[in-house]
C-alpha cells in the first residue's frame, strides 16, 4: 500500500513554522495583510475565498475580501487593484480566477503590483519564474514541491509527468520541476487534451501529477508500480449518501491507484490544504520583502 502524502499534516507544519516569522514582523509593527478580490458569486470560488480569509484569521494575519458583482466593469476592477497596490496594510493581493466578463485576464493580473502578486499571475513574475528567478511562487505548484520535499521524494533525474497544462497548475509546475535546483531537476512531460495515448506516457512517470478536473481519470493501469502520485483535482460528484448530496473526489481513482503507487496524495486532505498554506507563506514573505 502506498504512503499517504498527508497534506493536512504538512500544512499544519508549515503554518506552525510561519508563526515566528509573523511574530518578528509584528515586533516591527507590521501585520502581514492579504486582499482577495472575488468577482461574481461562483460557489466554488466563494468557498476558496472564504477559506483563505479563515486561514489568515487563524494565523493573526490581516485580510480583506472584496466581493464585486459579476457585471463590474473592468475599469472599476482595475481601479480597485490600483487602490490595493497603494494600500500599506496589504502585502499580498489575489484576484480569484476565473474572472467573469473579462476579455483578457492577463490585463487584470498585470495591473497588480508584482511584489504583491501572491499567486504568480503577473506576466513579470511568470517570466521570472520561467527564467529560474525568485518571485513569490504560484501557491498550488509550490505546495506540491513542498509536499515532495517534506516526504523526501527524490526528484533529481526523475521523470515527472503532469496531466493538465493550465496557467495556474500544469504550466508553472512544469517550469518549476524542470529547473536545475534542489527539489526539482526532473525530466518533465506535460499532457493535455490533444495528447495521444496518455496512459503510455503516465506509465513512464516516477512522479505523476494529475490536474485536469476529470473525476477519477487516472486509473491503476495509468500508473507505474511504486510511482508517486499527486492528485490536484477537486471535483464535486453526486453522492446521495451525504448531507449535501455531493462529494469531493480528485482526478485519480484513489482506491485503485493506492494499491500500486509508492506514495499518493488524497482528495480531500492533500494538495488543496497546501495551496492555502503556501498562500499564507507568500503573504508573509511579501511583507518581509516589502519591509526588508
Ligand atoms: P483547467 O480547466 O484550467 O485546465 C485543465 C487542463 O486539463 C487543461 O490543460 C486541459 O487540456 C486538461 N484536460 C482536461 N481534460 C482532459 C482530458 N480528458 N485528457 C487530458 N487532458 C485534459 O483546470 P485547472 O488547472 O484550473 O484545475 C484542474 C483541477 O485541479 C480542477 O479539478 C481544479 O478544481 C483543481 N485545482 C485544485 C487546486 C488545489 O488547490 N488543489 C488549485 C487549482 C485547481 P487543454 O489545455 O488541452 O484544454
Amino acid at each position: 500500500m502506498a504512503i499517504i502524502l498527508d497534506g493536512k499534516a504538512v500544512a499544519a507544519q508549515i503554518r506552525e513554522e510561519l508563526k515566528s516569522r509573523i511574530a518578528r514582523l509584528q515586533q516591527k509593527g507590521v501585520t502581514p495583510g492579504l486582499a482577495v478580490i472575488l468577482v461574481g458569486d461562483d460557489p466554488g470560488s466563494t468557498v476558496y475565498v472564504n477559506n483563505k480569509a479563515k486561514a489568515c484569521a487563524e494565523l493573526g494575519l490581516y485580510s480583506q475580501t472584496i466581493k464585486l458583482e459579476a457585471s463590474t466593469p473592468e475599469k472599476v476592477l482595475l481601479e480597485k487593484i490600483q487602490e490595493l497596490n497603494r494600500d500599506p496594510k496589504i502585502h499580498g493581493l489575489l484576484v480569484q480566477h476565473p474572472i467573469p466578463n473579462v476579455k483578457d485576464e492577463a490585463v487584470v493580473f498585470d495591473a497588480m503590483a508584482p511584489e504583491k502578486d501572491v499567486d504568480c499571475f503577473n506576466s513579470r513574475n511568470v517570466g521570472r519564474l520561467v527564467a529560474g528567478g525568485n518571485p513569490l511562487l504560484p501557491c498550488t505548484p509550490a505546495g506540491i514541491l513542498e509536499l515532495l520535499r517534506r516526504y523526501k521524494i527524490p526528484t533529481q533525474g526523475k521523470h515527472a509527468v503532469i496531466v493538465g497544462r493550465s496557467n495556474i497548475v500544469g504550466k508553472p509546475l512544469a517550469n518549476l520541476l524542470v529547473q536545475k535546483k534542489e527539489g526539482a531537476n526532473c525530466t518533465v512531460t506535460v499532457c493535455h487534451s490533444a495528447t495521444r495515448d496518455i496512459p503510455a506516457l503516465t506509465r513512464q512517470a516516477d512522479i505523476l501529477i494529475a490536474a485536469i478536473g476529470q473525476p477519477r481519470f487516472i486509473q491503476a493501469d495509468f500508473v507505474q508500480e511504486g510511482a508517486t502520485v499527486i492528485d490536484v483535482g477537486m471535483n464535486r460528484i453526486p453522492d446521495p449518501s451525504t448531507k449535501s448530496g455531493t462529494r469531493l473526489v480528485g482526478d485519480v481513482d484513489f482506491a485503485a491507484v493506492e494499491k500500486k503507487a509508492g506514495a499518493i496524495s488524497p482528495v480531500p486532505g492533500g494538495v488543496g490544504l497546501l495551496t492555502i498554506a503556501m498562500l499564507m507563506v507568500n503573504t508573509v514573505t511579501a511583507a518581509e520583502r516589502q519591509y526588508a
